[in-house]
């Protein structure tokens, strides 16, 4: 069969993907987007194109005949998770041994589904993560670059005083304050007027209607709205989607070959097939890039690849919970599904928890106050490759999500007791108060400066990069896509100028 060969190929449609992809495309690259998920840009038979958290159809979820909701229960009642049908859906929850990861699948990868949440970093936080990078260079250039290409906005104050959507988060915020905690607005890639106008019900609802974590209908900037079509406009971008890359080698000339399996929104096998290139970007997201390379390591196909590669692995210390409240304060029918508020206790040496303020979108008041703690330990996991089923391994162990759990008790036994409540032991299934046996944040396995070189050249071969979030090792002290994209803004400029 005839073997195509494009001068680049980029494996993936996140956002270290997209960035690489439209910033070789703006330098007249030829280049080929793989994605393994679909196209989310056509209306199903209800209208929409992504279903909602309240009756998740097969659109929500990849593959799956039950969805698999992060709040898995309320009441202990399996309220939540509904009966699907197979399908090429939006969310996967990828299982491992004690720790599951959540990522999005589709062309915008992560962007879909998650919550818009649009954070710089902390800059001592950072050179501590990254101290190889020139954060002078990162705060002044590729940060803001990120945020303005990402379409970055925030809430208006007066509004948010006022509103009915986010007295969930004026709740949370007061009882904070109580315990002496303060809080911080949080940008968001949520278009804030498209938010008000649905509260003032002049359009079609989409944060307030219960939707997030399986696609955004309206008012979400993700990739597929910003860096792709820019991307594609170059002219010299095209996108592959339902194609997983399922392999790689390199031959004598240097040209690297992609093996590919093309399926269609059922899951039937429509080929397989090779693609060549000269350069090959890996934007498969922490796990996707990571087991890439180790399977190439392990099958002997680029054997020279580093002994480091899947360590520093982390869940940038995800942990989520719920406080119960009193009869008296309530939280509202409509919550935005887009967080606009965290409490930050980051200036705390002790316990540096970020814990934004999470909606729960049931419509139905439940009493409860959620968050997603954004906790800051140095346990780290790895992923390894595990030949019997050619697919990647997290070792991590429950035990080392203890950290985590004890910094964010610290901080909300504090709010607790200054407001006289408790936490929530109905909300994960069983009675746990503290959820960290999954994450949303999947970071490290190919860490910028060991695996690969300062830029994201991978060490031992050259034309080979990473462009995700597996360059950051396991932590990024807050919701990481921002800096996943400036890293890959600042990456890929790099390598254009020296390496083509
Ligand atoms: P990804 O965005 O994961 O993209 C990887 C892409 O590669 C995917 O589309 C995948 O389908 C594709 N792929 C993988 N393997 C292959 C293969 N072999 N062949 C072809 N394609 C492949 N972060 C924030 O900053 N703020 C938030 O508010 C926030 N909320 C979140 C909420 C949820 C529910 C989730 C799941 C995540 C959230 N995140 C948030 C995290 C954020 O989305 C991720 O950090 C980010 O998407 C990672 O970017 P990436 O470029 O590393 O890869």
């Amino acid at each position: 069969a005839e073997r195509p060969y494009v001068p680049a190929v980029v494996i993936g449609s996140g956002y270290g993907a997209a960035t690489t992809a439209l910033r070789l495309g703006s330098a007249g690259v030829p280049t080929l987007m793989l994605e393994m998920g679909r196209l989310w840009d056509t209306a199903g038979a209800d209208g929409k194109i992504f279903p909602d958290m309240i009756q998740p159809d097969h659109r929500s979820m990849w593959f799956r005949t039950r969805t698999e909701a992060p709040l898995a229960s309320i009441l202990w009642l399996d309220l939540v998770n509904r009966d699907i049908k197979p399908y090429a859906g939006v969310l996967d929850r990828m299982h491992f041994d004690e720790m599951d990861v959540y990522v999005g699948r589709g062309v915008g990868g992560g962007s879909l589904v998650n919550g818009g949440m649009a954070v710089t970093p902390e800059r001592d936080y950072f050179e501590e993560i990254l101290p190889r990078v020139d954060a002078e260079q990162m705060y002044r250039r590729y940060f803001p670059l990120a945020n303005r290409m990402l379409g970055v906005n925030s809430v208006d104050r007066d509004w948010f005083e006022q509103c009915d959507s986010y007295g969930y988060a004026r709740l949370s915020r007061a009882h904070a304050d109580r315990a002496g905690f303060g809080t911080t607005f949080v940008p968001n890639v949520y278009d804030f007027d498209y938010l008000q106008r649905e509260e003032a019900g002049e359009v079609p609802k989409s944060a307030l209607g219960s939707e997030v974590i399986y696609g955004n209908n309206y008012g979400k900037r993700s990739l597929d709205k910003s860096y792709i079509p820019a991307a594609i406009g170059t002219g010299n971008v095209t996108l592959q989607t339902l194609t997983r890359v399922r392999s790689f080698r390199q031959e004598a000339d240097g040209t690297y070959v992609l093996t590919t399996e093309r399926i269609d929104e059922l899951g039937e096998v429509r080929g397989v097939g090779e693609v060549a290139c000269k350069h090959l970007f890996l934007g498969a997201g922490s796990l996707g890039s990571t087991e890439l390379l180790l399977r190439a390591r392990e099958t002997g196909a680029l054997p020279e690849l580093s002994g480091e590669l899947g360590e520093q692995w982390g869940p940038n210390g995800n942990v989520m919970l719920g406080r119960a409240n009193h009869p008296w304060d309530t939280t509202g029918l409509v919550q935005s599904g887009m967080p606009a508020l965290g409490i930050d206790n980051r200036a705390d040496p002790v316990n540096p928890v970020f814990a934004e303020i999470a909606p729960v979108p049931a419509g139905i008041e439940t009493w409860a106050s959620l968050y997603l703690a954004i906790t800051r330990t140095r346990e780290r996991g790895r992923i390894e490759y595990d030949a019997a089923t050619d697919s990647a391994r997290l070792r991590w162990q429950e035990s080392q999500g203890q950290p985590g759990i004890d910094q964010a008790k610290a901080v909300f036994d504090l709010i607790n007791r200054a407001n006289g409540t408790s936490y929530r032991h109905d909300l994960f299934g069983d009675t746990r108060a503290f959820e960290n046996r999954f994450t949303y944040h999947p970071l490290g396995g190919n860490v910028l400066g060991r695996v690969t070189d300062d830029f994201g050249r991978v060490r031992g071969y050259s034309n080979l990069y990473v462009t995700d979030g597996s360059l950051i090792p396991g932590s990024t002290g807050v919701n990481p896509f921002v800096t996943i994209t400036a890293l890959a803004e600042r990456n890929i400029e790099r390598v254009l100028a020296e390496d083509f």
